[in-house]
């Protein structure tokens, strides 16, 4: 009964009802395909820059510009009231900021040699220029290293860096939006694409050392904008023009459409940082207020902004990779017709198979197999045919292999191989028996020829012999014995063949020695 309901109704080509090939359709080898497999011809861009925002992150990205410009709203009328100046708080503030500027400049240069994108390495460069300020910001604090500061610094040179520093990388991140629309065509990366990380380095640490200089041993050069702790009117000119770039940052990023997520995060970090520069240069009154205080904390959420979601971008660039490797591993093992293993997967577990047999002195068995006037079927039948004839054979067999260690894989054409470790001939025999019959009981109709009207298919048995394994056990590779063995169930099923097909021969097996 249940092999009746198998009983497949192959016509010729011409003549198929919708109904007859209902009960040809077969697709998959089950527990093959079952898990969602990540796709290697997925082309969606991994990188931030390149990903457009889904309206999720706006919402998210939103909710935290509305959070940071009510917190702001309610500091603001407090922001010049005094407070107790706590001299941890500014190496604890820049050490945070320079290892965050490194790590995000470190990652926005590791993208850029990912896909040789010029306004990520600017954007990197604007992180590495930063970075580079903060230090000199603080070394140059009065009274944090010595009571006027490190590097000849005078009274100015604080106020100054802070200036040079917020006014300067808001021109960088113009830059990026600038260049972002060009990264659209692609571009080779060139010859030697460290040589500019390098170039860009030093030109950080000049461009940084330059304005370093002018703030401190060139600081009467500048006008004057600090009295003691506390801010001159002359201040707010110099903070406005720096407001002013920031601002213009923010509003060509946001005319650079469409934003990646990346542009995304870069305006919030720029929002913060305009709030920073408000707080702490020009709605409070000098330092250790508490605008002061609060516009640093907003100057390090900026920072940290950018680095977090390319943290969490690496996080997902992972799991992908991950995915993708599995991917490829089962694509380069599996045949794609039948989902079975293929040649390089039989390979494989051959060689494994025969070192541990050689190691434990347990037999083991290499079924081949070959359909019966497979020609004959597709030049009745035609090809599209054939190949379905062939995926239900390959599902068969590798349904009636019982034991988790045995492997059924498709070696080429319409030949399969099964191998079983543990078994010595006479079992393998039977097995080899019961995979004959379960393929003939397909009742797969074939016309083609006078011996049969279904498919059926040979067999030829050969066991690696413990007693035979153990004389050859002096040699090294496990392959040759593999090759031997391969031959004689090649030489097994030709006798198959030969007497009739349809049966299953098993080799004899080699004297010892
Ligand atoms: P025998 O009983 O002696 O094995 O005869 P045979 O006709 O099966 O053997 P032969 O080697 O002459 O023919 C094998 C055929 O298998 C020829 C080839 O067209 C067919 N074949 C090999 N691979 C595929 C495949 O992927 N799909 C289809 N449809 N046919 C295939
Ligand atoms: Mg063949
Ligand atoms: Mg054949």
């Amino acid at each position: 009964m249940a092999i009746e309901a198998q009983v497949l109704l192959l016509t010729p080509l011409h003549g198929h009802t919708d109904r007859e090939r209902g009960s040809i359709m077969f697709s998959t080898v089950p527990g093959l395909t079952e898990c969602a497999p990540a796709d290697p011809s997925d082309d969606s861009p991994l990188f931030l820059s390149t990903l457009t925002a889904t309206p999720r992150e706006k919402r998210v990205a939103l909710a935290v510009l509305l959070l940071s410009l009510l917190v702001f709203a309610l500091l603001a009328p407090f922001a010049g009231v005094p407070m107790t100046a706590v001299w941890g708080f500014i190496p604890c503030y820049e050490s945070w900021l320079v290892a965050t500027d490194l790590i995000t400049a470190a990652l926005l240069f590791s993208q850029y040699l990912s896909f040789n994108s010029r306004a990520l390495f600017v954007l990197g460069c604007a992180y590495l220029y930063v970075a580079c300020m903060t230090v000199a910001h603080a070394l140059t604090f009065p009274g944090l290293f010595t009571p006027t500061g490190l590097l000849g610094a005078g009274p100015q040179s604080t106020a100054w860096l802070y200036m040079f520093w917020h006014g300067v990388f808001p021109l960088f991140v113009v830059a990026y939006a600038r260049l972002k629309r060009r990264d659209c065509v692609p571009s080779t990366l060139p010859r030697r694409p460290r040589l500019p990380l390098v170039a860009a380095g030093a030109a950080m640490v000049a461009l940084s050392a330059g304005f370093t200089a002018l703030a401190t041993v060139g600081q009467d050069l500048l006008p004057v904008i600090m009295d003691g702790d506390r801010y001159r009117p002359s201040m707010q000119l110099v903070v406005a023009s720096v407001w002013a770039s920031s601002l213009l940052a923010l509003g060509v990023l946001w005319f650079s459409r469409p934003h990646s997520v990346l542009d995304l995060w870069l305006m919030i970090m720029m929002c913060a940082s305009l709030i920073d520069i408000a707080l702490s240069a020009m709605l409070n009154g000098g330092r250790f207020d508490l605008g002061f205080y609060a516009g640093r904390v907003y100057g390090l959420l900026a920072a940290s902004f950018v680095l977090l979601v390319l943290l969490a971008e690496s996080g997902i660039l992972y799991r992908k990779l991950v995915q993708l490797t599995e991917t490829l591993k089962r694509l380069t093992t599996q045949d794609a017709l039948t989902g079975i293993g293929n040649r390089r997967a039989f390979d494989g577990s051959l060689d494994l198979e025969l070192r541990r047999a050689m190691r434990s002195g347990q037999p083991l068995s290499l079924l081949m197999i070959d359909v019966d006037h497979f020609k004959d079927f597709n030049d009745h039948f035609g090809h599209v045919e054939g190949d379905r004839c062939l995926q239900m054979v390959a599902r068969t067999l590798n349904v009636a292999v019982v034991r988790a260690a045995d492997m059924v894989a498709r070696y080429g054409g319409e030949e399969f191989v099964a191998l079983l470790p543990g078994t010595d001939a006479a079992a393998a025999a039977l097995v080899a028996e019961r995979l004959r019959e379960a393929v003939e009981a397909l009742c797969i109709v074939h016309r083609g020829t006078l011996e049969t009207s279904r498919v059926t298919i040979s067999i030829g048995v050969a066991c690696l012999h413990p007693v035979w394994s153990a004389v050859r056990a002096g040699q090294a590779a496990g392959y040759p014995v593999g090759i031997e063995l391969v031959g004689r169930a090649d030489r097994a099923l030709y006798a198959a063949k030969e007497a009739g097909r349809n049966r299953v021969v098993v080799a004899a097996e080699p004297e010892p020695g």
